[in-house]
């Protein structure tokens, strides 16, 4: 493996350490430079990071905290109220293992934390940049988390100039070399700091970077450029159609996704299936009910990491006596009042298509493919499923 020698580790580590010690930033799930954190809060804080900022993940990490102050706390909580605890913040696959894991600290480890990379892997939804960011701030080990802020600062200071993602052993095992035996959790948390104040992806403000003496990627003029990625595939564009119905006592119909597999076990306005293929057909055949839909105009528009998607809306105002159809999968379904709403285990998507229906966002997009084609007007159609 292609690790630069003779880098110049014996003044980064300690530059950055006084650096982290003044300036680092004090959060909620941080314990004082020199202290080892709770492994319980470490593990909370990453989980939720791995998917948004810092300011939003703050008050939802009090939030959760208030309400679930220690591990076995939260494996005793019910599936359904940490799923909507955890709305807004992204792919529920996290939040399902979260409860899994904080389950199986509290069942099977007598409620600790295994204090080892290795047992801490072993736990459901702790990958090897979680373990060892637990291992190192809760419990002192000598282990790298490596992220994508860390990747960047550390193919800045070390000038890769392999693009990523097939420099990540390298800058792996940059980590590792540079990782001092004593303080390990401050030195990977000055990293992260580093990269989110400091070492930013546009414009790293280096005349203010404790490393700068000792950074190639400055000395290289590359500062700014690095890391080079690889180009990306792009996001394919899928589409379907979400039937929004309105009982007159109020009440919406919502469907449960299946447990696994993309938003697994969230609720849902009961939609067609997602593909490629423009919805018209579809919508016809998958309508949970018979009744007077209005095609809402516009289109909305959400991005999941491996494709966008594109929803029509149909909306229905429906009596007591509505029947479900085979299409609704009735077992699956329950008509849920809209007070009730803010606390269901709604993903985003469906928080979108709640509101695209109701009027609060109107015409959100139109079709990437089919901004000519967009209606302008409410069609109306009778469509009576299958
Ligand atoms: Fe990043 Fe600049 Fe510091 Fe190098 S000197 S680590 S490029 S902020």
């Amino acid at each position: 493996m292609d690790v630069p020698k003779g880098a110049p580790d014996t003044k980064i580590v300690p530059a950055l350490l006084a650096w982290y010690r003044r300036e680092g930033r004090a959060l909620p799930w941080r314990a004082p430079p020199g202290k080892l954190q709770d492994p319980y809060k470490v593990w909370l804080s990453e989980i939720m990071l791995q998917q948004t900022t810092v300011k939003a993940v703050t008050p939802r990490f009090i939030d959760f905290l208030r309400r679930w102050p220690d591990v076995d706390a939260l494996g005793k909580a019910a599936l359904g109220d940490v799923l909507a605890a955890w709305a807004g913040l992204g792919y529920y696959a996290r939040a399902r293992n979260l409860h899994a894991c904080a389950r199986a600290v509290s069942e099977t480890h007598g409620g600790r934390f295994p204090d080892t990379e290795a047992g801490l892997r072993a736990l459901p939804g702790i990958g090897a940049y979680t373990a060892a960011a637990i291992a190192a701030i809760a419990f002192g080990r000598r282990a790298s988390p490596v992220d994508g802020n860390i990747e960047r600062v550390l193919a800045r200071l070390f000038a890769v100039e392999m693009p990523l993602p097939a420099a990540k052993p390298q800058i792996k095992a940059l980590a590792e070399r540079l990782t001092p035996a004593e303080h390990a959790g401050d030195f990977a948390q000055a990293l992260m700091d580093l990269g989110a104040m400091v070492c930013t992806p546009r414009r790293p403000a280096c005349g203010r970077c404790p490393v700068r003496p000792d950074c190639r990627g400055v000395a290289a003029g590359l500062a700014d450029l690095l890391p080079y990625k690889a180009a990306k595939a792009e996001r394919p564009t899928r589409r379907g159609a979400a039937f929004v119905a309105i009982r007159e006592d109020g009440t919406v119909l919502l469907r449960e996704r299946p447990p696994k597999g993309l938003l697994g076990g969230m609720l849902e306005t009961p939609s067609t299936p997602w593909d490629e293929r423009q919805p018209k057909e579809a919508a016809e055949v998958h309508a949970p009910l018979i009744a007077d839909w209005t095609c809402v105009p516009g289109i909305v528009t959400h991005t999941f990491t491996h494709f966008h998607l594109e929803l029509t809306v149909y909306r229905a105002e429906v009596g007591r006596d509505a029947k479900l159809t085979p299409a609704a999968d009735p077992a699956r379904c329950r008509w849920v009042a809209q007070r009730d709403l803010a606390h269901a285990a709604l993903p985003s998507v469906m928080r979108k298509v709640l509101a695209h229906a109701s009027g609060e966002v109107r015409a959100t997009s139109k079709s990437r493919g089919a901004r000519k084609r967009a209606s302008a007007g409410p069609q109306r159609a009778r469509r009576r499923s299958a």
